[in-house]
C-alpha cells in the first residue's frame, strides 16, 4: 500500500510535503509503521549541497533504530575534537563526544550525501520521492486536509490526507495556509559566506578535527570534508558590505581573504570551489508547531543561523518525534491526543535551541568591554582542565534533549536519577537464550513501546514474578504496540519466566541510574523514558489507559 498514488476521491493517512532530511527521516519511519504516505518535493533531485555536515549522537541512534547507520560509514569520518581559537589566540581544544551514546562520536557528512542515502532507503521500501511536485496551497476539512500540487508536467492535483506533515523548510506554504507566525528576527548587518573547496593553510586542520574561531565581532567555523585531504568546508560570518545586493554569490577571493584574517595565516590558499554562497540569516520559530490537521517538522518549524549545526538533525529529531505518533494514531493504536504531545514536546525544545543561537550569536557580533580580554585569559585554563566537555558535549551531542515535564510526561515520574521524558541511556546486555551481546536501547525500534521489567536474578527465580505477571498482561492486552521485556539483574542467568529477557550481569544500569533492584521503566518507541515506577500498579494502568488504545487496533500496509 504504501506509496500508492490515490487521486480525487482517495484519501492518504498523510502527505509529507518536502524531501529534505526531515521529510525523507519521516517517511522512512511512517513506512514502518504501515502508514499510507506519499512524499513529494519540488526540487528535481535531493540537494547536491555540502549544507550540513555533521551527524550528532542522537541522529546516529536514531538512524540505527532505522537500521540505516551503517550505510553512512563509507562517506564518512569520526569527529575527534573542536579546535577552539578565541580573538587571536588558540584556547584548545574539546571532544564533543558523547560517552553514555552507542555511538560517542559524531560523524562528518555532507548534506548531500545524507539526503540521497536516506531517499535510496525509501526508494528501496518502495516509497519514491514525487520529485518535481510543488505545493501550491493547504485547505482544511473536517476529517482531512486538501493539498493543490504542480507536478512537472504543469498538472495541478488535490491530494487529500488525513494529516499533512510540512517539512518544506523556512518558507513553508503549509505554514503560510494554516496562518501560522514565525516569530523571529532576520541578522541585519551581517551574512554568511559559505565556502565548500579546496585549501592549503599552515593551521589546516587535521583529520577529524573542527574548528571554530571567534575575532573582533565576526565567526569562522568548518573542518575538513571527507573524500580529499584538501577539501575544507568553511562558515564565515562577517558584517555584511553590500546592503543593498541581494544577490547570494560569493567570490572564492573574499573567502580567502576572509580565512587569511580570521586565521591569521597570510598563506592560505583556496581553490577549486565546490560551492560557494552569501546570505544574510534569520532566527525563528513558529508559534507552535501543529494546528488542526497540518504539522511543521524541521526548518519549517524553527530556523536560525548555522552556529551549532544542530539544524539538520534537529530537524531529523521532529520528524522521529512525530512519527510513531502519526504511526499509532493512524493504526488506532492510539488516541488523537497522542499527537498534541508533538508539539508540547518538540517546540520548547525547538524555542531553547533558537534562543541559544541567538545569545551566542548576540555575544559574537556584539561584544562587550574586555570580553575579549577575559575570554582569552579564561577559555584555556577551562579547556585545558576539562571542566567544559561535558557541558560542551551536551551542548552539540543532542543526547540530554529531555521532554521531562513536557508532552507524554506531564504527569511527572521517576525511578532513581531517571526521569520520565529523559532518552533512556545505553546498556550492553546479554540477549537470552542465546547470551549473545546486545545493546538495551536496539529494543526501541521506533516502533513498539517496551515494558521493561528490572528483577534481580537471585536464588528465587520467581521473586520478580507478580511483575513479570503484570507486564504478560499488557502484553497481552497491546499486542501491536508494546513489547514486554525482563531486565535481569546479577551474575546468574535467570530461569525462564515467559518474557523476552536481556541479562546486566554486573548491575550497571542499577549503579549507574541509582536504580532500585526491581521495577518497571516504560520506554516510548522513540527511546525516551514514558513512565517508571517501582511497581507497576495504577499509576502504570493510568499511563496505560491515557496513552494507548485497548483491542481498536487497524492493520495497514497488508
Ligand atoms: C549554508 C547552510 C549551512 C548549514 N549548516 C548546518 C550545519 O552545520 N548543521 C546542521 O545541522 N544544519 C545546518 N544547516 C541547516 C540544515 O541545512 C537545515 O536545518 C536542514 O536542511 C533542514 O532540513 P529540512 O528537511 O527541515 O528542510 P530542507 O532541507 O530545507 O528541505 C526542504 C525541502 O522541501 C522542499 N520544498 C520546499 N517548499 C516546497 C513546496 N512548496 N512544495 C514541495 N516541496 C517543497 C525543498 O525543495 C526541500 O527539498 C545549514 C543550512 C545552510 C543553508
Amino acid at each position: 500500500m504504501n506509496g500508492e498514488r490515490v487521486d480525487g476521491a482517495g484519501v492518504l493517512d498523510v502527505l509529507v510535503v518536502g524531501a529534505g532530511p526531515a521529510g525523507l527521516l519521516l517517511a522512512l519511519a511512517l513506512h514502518r509503521h504501515g502508514v499510507r504516505c506519499r512524499i513529494v518535493d519540488k526540487d528535481d533531485g535531493p540537494t547536491d549541497l555540502t549544507r550540513a555536515p555533521v551527524l550528532w549522537q542522537r541522529t546516529q541512534e536514531i538512524l540505527a533504530a532505522l537500521g540505516i547507520r551503517d550505510s553512512w560509514l563509507p562517506e564518512t569520518e569520526e569527529m575527534r575534537e573542536e579546535a577552539l581559537h578565541f580573538y587571536g589566540a588558540f584556547a584548545g581544544t574539546v571532544p564533543l563526544s558523547a560517552p553514555d551514546s552507542v555511538y560517542p562520536k559524531a560523524l562528518y557528512a555532507g548534506q548531500d550525501v545524507t539526503e540521497r542515502l536516506l531517499e535510496a532507503h525509501l526508494t528501496e521500501l518502495g516509497v519514491p520521492v514525487e520529485h518535481g511536485t510543488e505545493v501550491l496551497s493547504y485547505d482544511e476539512g473536517e476529517e482531512s486536509a486538501t493539498v493543490t500540487v504542480r507536478t512537472n508536467n504543469g498538472r495541478e492535483e488535490a491530494v487529500t490526507a488525513r494529516w499533512v506533515v510540512s517539512a518544506e523548510g523556512s518558507r513553508s506554504v503549509v505554514r503560510r495556509d494554516l496562518g501560522l507566525d514565525f516569530a523571529g528576527e532576520k541578522y541585519l548587518g551581517y551574512r554568511i559566506h559559505i565556502a565548500d573547496v579546496h585549501a592549503r593553510w599552515t593551521l589546516a586542520t587535521p583529520v577529524g578535527q573542527t574548528f571554530f574561531y571567534i575575532d573582533k565581532g565576526e565567526y569562522m567555523g568548518g573542518q575538513r570534508l571527507p573524500g580529499h585531504p584538501d577539501r575544507f568546508y568553511f562558515y564565515i560570518l562577517t558584517v555584511d558590505d553590500r546592503p543593498d545586493d541581494d544577490s547570494n554569490e560569493l567570490a572564492l577571493e573574499e573567502v580567502q581573504r576572509l580565512v587569511r584574517q580570521i586565521s591569521g595565516d597570510d598563506a592560505a590558499t583556496l581553490s577549486e570551489p565546490r560551492w560557494l554562497n552569501s546570505a544574510r540569516y534569520r532566527h525563528g520559530l513558529a508559534e507552535t508547531y501543529a494546528r488542526g490537521r497540518g504539522f511543521l517538522v524541521g526548518d519549517a518549524a524553527r530556523v536560525a543561523p548555522p552556529l551549532y549545526g544542530q539544524g539538520m538533525n534537529y530537524a531529523m529529531q521532529d520528524a522521529w518525534n512525530l512519527a510513531w505518533k502519526l504511526g499509532h494514531v493512524v493504526r488506532g493504536l492510539a488516541p488523537e491526543a497522542l499527537l498534541e504531545t508533538y508539539d508540547s514536546e518538540r517546540r520548547p525544545v525547538g524555542a531553547a535551541l533558537d534562543a541559544r543561537i541567538d545569545a551566542t550569536f548576540r555575544f559574537i557580533t556584539e561584544p562587550k568591554p574586555l570580553q575579549a580580554a577575559a575570554v582569552r585569559a579564561v577559555a584555556p585554563l577551562v579547556l585545558k582542565s576539562g571542566l567544559a566537555d561535558a557541558a560542551l558535549g551536551r551542548a552539540f551531542t543532542e543526547v540530554a534533549v529531555s521532554y521531562a515535564g513536557t508532552g507524554l510526561s506531564g504527569q511527572q515520574s521517576s525511578l532513581g536519577r531517571l526521569q520520565a521524558g529523559d532518552r533512556v541511556p545505553p546498556l550492553w546486555v546479554k540477549r537470552l537464550p542465546e547470551y549473545d551481546q546486545a545493546n538495551l536501547i536496539d529494543l526501541f525500534d521506533g516502533d513498539r513501546w517496551t515494558l521493561l521489567v528490572m528483577a534481580p536474578a537471585g536464588s528465587d527465580p520467581h521473586r520478580a514474578q507478580p511483575l513479570v505477571d503484570e507486564a504478560l498482561t499488557y502484553g497481552a492486552r497491546f499486542p501491536q504496540a508494546l513489547r514486554t521485556v525482563l531486565l535481569s539483574t546479577g551474575p546468574q542467568r535467570p530461569g525462564p519466566l515467559g518474557l523476552e529477557t536481556v541479562v546486566d550481569a554486573e548491575g550497571r544500569f542499577a549503579r549507574d541510574h541509582h536504580l532500585p533492584a526491581t521495577g518497571v521503566l516504560l520506554v516510548r518507541p522513540d527511546g525516551y523514558l514514558g513512565y517508571a515506577a517501582q511497581v507497576g500498579g495504577t499509576g502504570l494502568a493510568a499511563y496505560f489507559e491515557r496513552w494507548l488504545h485497548v483491542g481498536r487496533s487497524i492493520t495497514h500496509g497488508d
